[in-house]
């Protein structure tokens, strides 16, 4: 893992000084009263290590850095124990003020995290330099509830899909005439609340993982608690709400959706519905010969997805991540020149895919289907086959049994059956230092955006001397288009490069109406502004909700491109 040595040392909130700040830092201490560990100040006896994905990434700043890690570094980790912890914390906050614009209060700024693994995203660190992280992953990791009957659980933000894996394993062991399963990404070391807040999607039917929220419980910037759903109405002799985790919503205006991608509450437990298990499942994928075919793929989708024929979102993917989900360098697959700083060219793609598994083809589809029987998926696959080669000459079919264990295919098959894998860091050893940055557009499921779409990233990619890694999510109506760029963290310029790639692609994209359903912190604020339909209207709305609920801009400045008032107009928007 990498590491830096500081040049700065501690840096303080905003405004502050490091003896104000120190001295919040005692009070707070003592008003927390527990161990020592309980908070960490990053000053200049704390290194910028990245660290690593399965230890634990960095939560002193960004573990996947394509700026100078000191500049998003945060001045101090505090790891609450309880919700009461959370309280105290976010109060003590709004109590150590400084001025800024317009001659506003403003607190200390709080980013928190749940497990701090969204790397590709900005992983742990906070947007202002300086900020408090809150780790509500290390000390806060039980499974409130595990309700075997409603088919649902309550997580703490430091519940994994491992844990909940394994609690769910555990409980099917006592109810094996309803087994249940998870929902979980690609990776599965990541936090079932902090991945769902963020509006992460898995692979099962139960894969939009908000969607498949059912009620929590949020702190709220000034320090009070929160239940949304039904979870609003209190059970007898003060014991939660009976059908809290059946029934989503409340009375009145919906408002669960602020608290995703939001920066006005802290999520301290957050219910989800467990899918039962379907007696039968089979994964497969689909492999397309040519890189026009595209288009056509993204048609005969369409109506499948729409009429549920196909079982799950399926993934489509092109060929080139048959080479790095095998975990090689890209110069093992080098064949023509030796710049081992350019990405390979569509010829070097193909002559290394045809000695893999799947064969040389352009498109790969993952798919995966549930039914009562081993027969009825046999019929389902052999229909949704039908469909496909009609439309597409040279379309293959291939299963599990057709390729080697350690095929990915068989990965896929595990996560399209709600069990946690790691498989996807492979994809880190393309590049020396390899970090990545996700690039992630929302676009109609229609062949001809779907077309425009790719072909304009895939021109930004050449442009900037990155290899294009494509995955789509296709569903009846929309597609999440992700494009994960991969970089040497070592390599400065290669991090500005990637940069540059990305704000050209939000730019580039936005003017063709595709924007992103997520971004790294550094990007929100360009993302932000380019939902600007009615003059803005929608960051506006963003912003007259944030200075009600936070006056003091204490919880996540700047995320989502939403800057408390304090803030506003003070050089702090990217
Ligand atoms: P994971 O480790 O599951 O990938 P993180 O813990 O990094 O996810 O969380 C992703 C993002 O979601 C964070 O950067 C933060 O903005 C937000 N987030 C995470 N946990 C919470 C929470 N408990 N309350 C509010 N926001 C949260």
């Amino acid at each position: 893992p990498l590491g830096f040595t500081r040049q700065r040392g501690l840096q303080p909130p905003p405004g502050m000084t490091v003896e104000r700040f120190m001295a919040a830092i005692d009070e707070l201490r003592k008003e927390l009263n527990g161990p020592t560990d309980l908070i960490q100040i990053n000053d200049d006896s704390v290194q910028l290590v990245d660290g690593w994905y399965l230890d634990k990434p960095a939560t002193t700043h960004d573990a996947f850095h394509v700026a100078d890690p000191e500049n998003l570094a945060s001045s101090a980790v505090i790891f609450p124990r309880s919700t009461a912890d959370v309280q105290t914390i976010v109060r003590w906050a709004n109590r150590h003020t400084t001025t800024g614009a317009g001659d506003k209060a403003r607190g200390i700024p709080l980013y928190p995290i749940s497990m701090g693994r969204n790397l590709g995203y900005g992983g742990a660190a906070p947007r202002v330099p300086g900020g408090v992280v809150l780790d509500l992953g290390r000390n806060m990791h039980q499974i409130v509830n595990l309700d075997g009957g409603n088919a649902s659980c309550v997580v703490q933000p430091g519940v994994t899909y491992f844990a909940l894996y394994e609690a769910v394993q555990k409980l099917n062991e006592s109810q094996p005439e309803q087994p249940l399963w998870i929902d979980t990404p690609d990776l599965g070391g990541g936090s079932v609340l902090g991945n769902a807040v963020d509006r992460g999607v898995g692979y099962t039917p139960y894969g939009d993982h908000f969607a498949n929220h059912c009620g929590m419980e949020i702190v709220l910037p000034d320090g009070s608690l929160l239940r949304t759903g039904m979870g609003a109405l209190p059970g007898p002799e003060g014991s939660d709400n009976p059908a809290w985790q059946s029934f989503q919503h409340s009375f009145g205006p919906s408002v669960h959706g602020m608290f995703s991608q939001s920066s006005l509450g802290i999520v301290v437990q957050m219910g989800f519905h467990l899918m039962p298990a379907p007696p039968a499942h089979q994964s497969y994928c689909f492999t397309f010969p040519r890189e026009d075919d595209f288009a056509a793929i993204v048609e005969v989708i369409r109506p499948l997805a729409q009429r549920g024929v196909l079982g799950n979102i399926p993934q489509l993917r092109h060929v080139v991540q048959e080479l790095n989900v095998t975990g090689q360098t890209r110069e093992t697959f080098r064949t023509v020149g030796n710049d081992t700083t350019k990405p390979l060219t569509a010829d070097e793609v193909h002559a290394a895919a045809a000695k893999l598994p799947l064969g040389d083809c352009s498109w790969v589809f993952y798919g995966t289907q549930y039914g009562a029987s081993q027969q009825a998926l046999d019929d389902q696959i052999a229909d949704i086959f039908s469909k496909f080669s009609a439309a597409i000459p040279g379309t293959r079919l291939i299963k599990p049994q057709d390729v080697p264990a350690d095929h990915y295919l068989h990965s896929r098959a595990l996560v399209c059956a709600g069990v946690p894998v790691l498989r996807e860091l492979d994809w880190l050893n393309w590049v020396p230092n390899g970090a990545h940055l996700f690039f992630s557009p929302i676009a109609p499921t229609r062949g001809e955006d779907a077309r425009a779409l790719h072909d304009l990233i895939k021109e930004l990619h050449v442009e900037h001397g990155f290899d294009l890694f494509p995955t789509l999510c296709v569903a009846g109506r929309e597609m999440h288009y992700i494009a994960n760029i991969v970089y040497d963290r070592s390599d400065a310029e290669a991090k500005q490069r990637a940069v540059r790639l990305m704000r050209k692609m939000i730019a580039a994209c936005a003017a063709r109406g595709f924007g992103e359903y997520r971004t790294h912190l550094l990007f929100a604020d360009q993302v932000a502004r380019t939902y600007s339909w009615g003059g803005q209207a929608l960051l506006r709305f963003h912003e007259t909700i944030k200075d009600a609920v936070d006056p003091r801009g204490v919880l996540a400045p700047g995320r989502s491109g939403i800057w408390p008032a304090a803030y506003r107009g003070q050089g702090w928007e990217l």
